[in-house]
C-alpha cells in the first residue's frame, strides 16, 4: 500500500490510489478532519507521489523531488499556511499566477492550503476563480478542520475527502508496536489525543504524560491547590493545564457513573481516580467540569489572564 506512513486513514487513502492509478487526480481537493490526524502530511506525500522522479504514484522519499518536498524547497509545490491572521488575496493571487506558469521541474504543480477555512472572502472568490478552471498539469488541496467554515462555493468545487481519528485502543497498538512505548505512556498519549496520531506525537515530544502528573497532584491533591506549577501566564499553557485538569475531573465523573478503568484517560493513577470517586459528588464534578469549560471559553475570548485564574480558583477550591 502507497502512503504507508500514514496510519488508519485507509478510506482516503484508497480513494487517492483509485485516482492515482486511473490518473483522473486534477482540480480541487478538500481534506477535511480533526487536527492532528495526517491531512498535511497525506497531502505532501501525494505531491511526491505525483512527481517522484523514481515513477508516477510510488512516492520514494529518496530522489530529488522527493527530498526537496520534505524541505519544503521545490519550486512547484506550495505550501500556503496562515495561523491566525486569515489568508489574503495577495496570497491567492500569487496562486494564480503561479498556476498558470509551465513548471519548473514538477509533472504537477501543486498548491496545499492549509487552514482553508481562513481565507478571506476576497481571497475564496479568486480563488474560486482558479477552481472552475484548473489548468491541467496542477492540483489545489485544501486543508480544514472546520470544513462548516469554508464557503460553500469553494466546497462545490472540491472533492472532498474526509479523514477521521482513529480508534483509540488502535492508536495505543501503534504507540506500543511501532514507536516501543510502555503501556500507560501509550495509553494516555492515545486517549488524551481522542485518537488523533500526529496530536499524540506532538504531546510525546513535550512530555506531556509527565508534566500532566505534576499538574495532577499540584492542583488536586496538595494542600493548598493552585496554579503553582504553572511556569507562565502564556494562553496555550494554560490551555493546556486546564484541559489536564479537565481530564482529570471528567475522568472520576465517568468513573462514578460507570465507565470501565480501561477508558480512563489518566489510567496510569487508577488508585488515585479510584479513591476520589468517594470523594466528590456529580453535581460537585459537574460544576467543576463546568468551571473549567467557561475559564477555557474566557481564554480564547483576550480575558484577562489573571482574573480567568483567580475565578477559576475560587470555584475549584471552593469544596
Ligand atoms: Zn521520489
Amino acid at each position: 500500500m502507497l502512503f504507508d506512513a500514514i496510519k488508519g486513514q485507509d478510506r482516503p487513502i484508497e480513494m487517492l490510489e483509485n485516482y492515482l492509478s486511473q490518473s483522473r487526480l486534477e482540480g480541487g481537493y478538500l481534506f477535511s478532519g480533526p487536527e492532528g490526524i495526517g491531512k498535511k502530511l497525506t497531502a505532501l506525500t501525494l505531491a511526491k507521489a505525483v512527481n517522484c522522479e523514481e515513477g508516477f504514484a510510488k512516492p520514494c522519499a529518496g530522489c530529488p523531488s522527493c527530498r526537496k518536498i520534505d524541505k519544503n524547497q521545490h519550486p512547484d509545490v506550495h505550501l500556503i499556511e496562515q495561523k491566525d491572521s486569515g489568508i489574503k488575496i495577495e496570497e491567492i493571487r500569487l496562486l494564480q499566477h503561479k498556476i498558470n506558469l509551465m513548471p519548473y521541474e514538477a509533472r504537477i504543480k501543486v498548491f496545499i492550503i492549509d487552514n482553508a477555512h481562513q481565507l478571506t472572502a476576497e481571497a475564496a472568490n479568486a480563488l474560486l476563480k482558479v477552481l472552475e478552471e484548473p489548468p491541467k498539469d496542477s492540483l489545489i488541496i485544501l486543508i480544514s478542520d472546520k470544513p462548516a467554515l469554508l464557503f460553500k462555493t469553494i466546497l462545490s468545487r472540491c472533492k472532498v475527502l474526509k479523514f477521521a481519528p482513529l480508534e483509540r485502543e488502535r492508536l495505543k497498538d501503534i504507540f506500543r508496536e511501532e514507536l516501543g512505548l510502555e503501556e500507560n505512556t501509550a495509553h494516555f498519549l492515545a486517549y488524551f489525543s481522542e485518537g488523533r496520531l500526529g496530536c499524540g506525537l506532538r504531546l510525546k515530544e513535550d512530555d506531556t504524560l509527565r508534566g500532566k502528573n505534576s499538574i495532577i497532584d499540584d492542583f488536586m491533591l496538595s494542600p493548598k491547590p493552585g496554579f503553582n506549577t504553572l511556569p507562565s501566564q502564556e494562553r496555550a499553557q494554560i490551555r493546556r493545564y486546564m484541559n489536564i485538569l479537565a481530564t482529570w475531573l471528567r475522568d472520576i465523573y465517568m468513573l462514578k457513573t460507570g465507565l470501565p478503568y480501561s477508558q480512563t484517560i489518566n489510567f496510569d493513577r487508577k488508585a488515585e481516580l479510584s479513591k476520589l470517586t468517594e470523594r466528590f459528588s456529580i453535581p460537585e464534578l459537574n460544576r467543576m467540569i463546568d468551571a473549567i469549560s467557561e475559564s477555557l471559553f474566557c481564554l480564547e475570548r483576550n480575558i484577562n489572564v489573571k482574573l480567568i485564574i483567580h475565578n477559576l480558583k475560587a470555584q475549584l477550591c471552593s469544596n
